[in-house]
């Protein structure tokens, strides 16, 4: 195997989030096998389109390290500049999932390949995910029913090769109001939904400052507190009618330390208030999807080596990633992959072909550090 062909071959497959998986995955399965790789295919339930892999090399038992990867891609339009037939151009190749993350997926293939595995004494893990781009959905599967007993966990999201210790997590959730609608010309024989929604947004924002003022900088997130956004508003049905609903969407990106199930109190409580005295209006939360911030210490095994190899200095990414998924596990999970997140979800999405060779390389070295 080599990185920049088999890249190119695994972007062959189109592994947009909404359709199947299983096709790329079953080729990496086939590139596993005559490795000697105990594989283990799993189907989402209910949805037979989708899989996670499981590959193991070396000893039976707990420990060892696990190169994490999510197969899916975001998908695209008309203006994209190639999509699954990937184009190379110098030291470049384009394609949807170059950069995120087939790339990184075939720099692991190519490192399980090369080293030699007989001489593994922890095991090596690979654990490849389904609908990570739609909410994580691979990895909190195997989170809840096969999880995976590692001591160290690298995830190939594309981090320019430097080793990623910390971001955000995510708390989303719908706001639905429902008032009492009436001829405009007597708007208080109603209650306007509207009118409560302008009131409990008001409310969700003046959050904003009071965790500002909680800033931790010591991480070197940007920004270093936890931010809250409204992204989109709708209610009403004509200028002449009290509005009988409304809804808007809550986004908040919490800093590590900061409880998401606290946050989506905070939230409620903060809308509760705001509504409260107006009569005829009730308020609902729904689609809460919530993901942890990630915190992996520097002085984490994984991390230090990597920052020895890399002549890099542990870094944050402003983006999501699986990575606290495999920490709850128990790993120590450090996120380190090539090309830069700029480069991915794009119309010209592209990696670097110096990238991929460089992180079979860095990868390797890693099984020959904790695995041999
Ligand atoms: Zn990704």
């Amino acid at each position: 195997m080599e990185p920049v062909a088999l890249t190119e071959e695994l972007v062959s497959f189109d592994t947009v989030s909404s359709r199947s998986n299983a096709p790329c995955l079953a080729r990496v399965a086939d590139l596993l096998e005559p490795l000697g790789a105990r594989i283990t295919l799993q189907r989402k339930p209910g949805d037979d389109r989708q899989v996670n892999l499981l590959a193991r090399f070396g000893p039976d038992g707990d420990g060892g390290l696990c190169f994490a990867g999510h197969s899916d891609t975001v998908p695209w339009d008309g203006s994209m500049r190639s999509t699954t037939a990937a184009e190379r151009d110098g030291r470049r190749m384009y394609g949807r999932g170059t950069c995120d993350m087939k790339g990184a997926i075939a720099a692991m293939l190519c490192a399980a390949e090369a080293v030699d595995r007989t001489r593994l004494r922890k095991p090596l893990h690979l654990a490849f995910t389904f609908e990570e781009e739609i909410g994580c959905h691979g990895a909190k599967l195997l989170e809840t029913t096969i999880p995976l007993a590692v001591d160290h966990c690298l995830i190939g999201e594309p981090t320019g090769l430097r080793p990623v210790t910390v971001h955000k997590g995510y708390v989303t959730a719908v706001c639905d109001l429902q008032g009492t609608p009436c001829h405009s010309s007597d708007p208080d024989q109603g209650a306007s939904a509207l009118h409560a929604a302008v009131r409990a947004v008001d409310a969700l924002l003046a959050l904003g400052p009071r965790w500002k003022a909680q800033a931790d900088p010591s991480l070197g997130l940007t920004p270093p507190y936890t931010t809250i956004n409204i992204g989109m508003l709708s209610a009403g049905t004509a200028r002449n009618v009290v509005p009988e609903t409304a809804s808007f969407c809550i986004e908040t990106r919490p800093m590590p330390g900061v409880d998401a199930d606290a946050l989506v109190a905070e939230v409620r409580s903060a809308v509760a208030d705001a509504v409260a005295g107006i009569a005829g209006v009730e308020f609902a939360l729904s689609h809460i999807d919530k993901d942890a911030p990630f915190h992996t210490a520097d002085d984490a095994p994984l991390a230090a080596w990597l920052v020895e190899q890399t002549g890099s200095a542990t870094a944050t990414v402003p983006f999501y990633t699986e990575a606290q998924i495999f920490n709850r596990m128990g790993a120590r999970t450090v996120v380190c992959g090539p090309g830069e997140i700029a480069q991915a979800h794009r119309v010209d999405e592209w990696v670097e072909l110096d990238a991929l060779e460089a992180a079979a390389q860095l990868y390797r070295a890693a099984i020959e550090e904790f695995c041999t």
